[in-house]
């Protein structure tokens, strides 16, 4: 369909400073933090507000996470989180705590994502947001000159935003990073994925406990008094429908038993997803008017809970920059975001390949490399300088 088409059949047409292609936790926070900035925005997203308020994914917000919810007002994490000060390093049958607090003077917090996305919608509702959900046919037009974005309504009805700036926070499957022409993109591919199941069961632990085993890794977390989230190593091609429950508490408990006699507390499966990872940078985030954020331009595997919290960093980035180019008139801030974004995203990405690379089991591995991952496990749970990189790092790096 040519644009002179497209254009007899658009229904309404908005003026905004920014348009906001996709209103996840990154495009929903930037709405709320660039609303407080006073500029006016409009986030659109395929995907309704049940279905992304209902899909179960990060659970943990670092420290500088959890201060931009409540300093810019959004604190039921406050009430409602847990504060978790340490986790647990589990390898040859014993745990070996991490204390955070004693470490770094820092903690993290367990808040599922999908209350993250629940309070800030409820937040951008509340302040009249423009937000629009559940639409389809997404199309950005002229990011290096006047950027539009388009798209279909539920009834079948056309719509356009005319705006100075276009955010693409659409995510890992997104479609705004295909329109920065000439980037570079970084991958790393990982030859398992996570088998996750939510249980209906009390946790087992009150804080995270991050298990390799000979048969690999297993990570226990939680989500509320009632229902457990687990996690284990399997092979990107694992059916979850195979797997009885039964199987998959044994396989759990295997992963996870020791000589100080830990057990799960067991409940009926009530979710189970395969869960393929890799990590992924896109550089540059930005391309003439278009700036991506999140998910859009970075993903990472989830062993250092690293994705929801490198998009809330962004965000806090380019709220500054867009509030600079647009208030200001700087528009040096927008040459300036994607070097200022990817220091933290560099950093992330090495901790999370990092902390894969030491739990989980590499099909094949010799005796040596199996050895060494546990002589790397020692250092790590065994030195105060070994824990501190790593408290460091899962709780967030100083700055911004
Ligand atoms: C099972 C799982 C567990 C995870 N665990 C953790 C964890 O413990 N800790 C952690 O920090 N991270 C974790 N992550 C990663 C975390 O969920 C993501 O990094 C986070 O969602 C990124 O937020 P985002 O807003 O950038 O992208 P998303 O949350 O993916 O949001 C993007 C939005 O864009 C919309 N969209 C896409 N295409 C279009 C389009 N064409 N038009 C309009 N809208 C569009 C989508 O519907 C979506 O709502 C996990 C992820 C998964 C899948």
């Amino acid at each position: 369909m040519n644009n002179t088409s497209l254009s007899e059949k658009i229904t309404t047409s908005t003026r905004t400073r920014v348009a906001v292609v996709g209103g996840g936790p990154a495009g929903l926070m930037l709405s709320h933090l660039l609303y407080l900035a006073g500029v006016e925005s409009v986030v659109v997203d395929n995907r309704t507000e049940h279905a992304i308020g209902t899909t179960h994914r990060a659970g943990i917000l670092e420290h500088n996470s959890v201060s931009l919810l409540v300093d810019s007002g959004v604190d039921r994490v406050l009430r409602d989180g847990h504060r978790h000060e340490g986790i647990a390093l589990r390898f040859g049958g014993v745990s070996h705590r991490i204390d955070f607090e004693d470490l770094v003077g820092a903690s993290c917090w367990l808040y599922p994502q999908t209350d993250v996305f629940l309070d800030l919608h409820a937040r951008r509702t509340a302040d009249q947001g423009d937000l629009r959900y559940g639409i389809r046919d997404t199309e950005v037009l002229d990011v290096l000159d006047r950027p539009r974005v388009r798209y279909t309504d539920q009834e079948g009805a056309c719509h356009e935003i005319v705006a100075d700036l276009v955010v693409g926070s659409d995510g890992s499957r997104g479609m705004c990073r295909d329109l920065v022409e000439g980037a570079t993109r970084y991958f790393q591919e990982y030859p398992f994925a996570w088998f996750g199941i939510m249980a209906q069961t009390a946790p087992s632990v009150p804080e995270l406990v991050y298990a390799r085993s000979g048969r690999g890794f297993a990570l226990v977390s939680q989500r509320t008094e009632t229902v457990q989230r687990l996690y284990f190593q399997c092979d990107p091609t694992e059916d979850p429908a195979a797997w009885s429950d039964d199987r998959i508490w044994e396989e759990l408990q295997t992963r996870l038993a020791g000589e100080d006699g830990f057990r799960l507390n067991e409940g009926p499966v009530l979710e189970r997803t395969v869960l393929p990872f890799r990590s992924f940078v896109q550089t540059p985030m930005r391309h003439g008017r278009l700036l991506l954020a999140g998910d859009a331009a970075h993903t990472v595997p989830p062993t250092g809970a690293k994705g929801l919290n490198l998009a809330l960093a962004d965000v806090r980035v380019l709220a500054e920059t867009i509030e600079r180019a647009l208030k200001a008139g700087d528009e040096h801030a927008l040459e300036e975001y994607t070097g200022r974004a990817l220091a933290r995203v560099w950093k992330a990405q090495h901790f999370s390949y990092w902390m894969t690379a030491m739990l989980h089991r590499i099909e094949g591995a010799s005796a040596f490399d199996e050895q060494r991952q546990l002589g790397e496990l020692a250092g790590v749970a065994g030195s105060r300088a070994g824990s501190t990189y790593l408290a460091e790092g899962y709780t967030g790096w100083p700055g911004h």
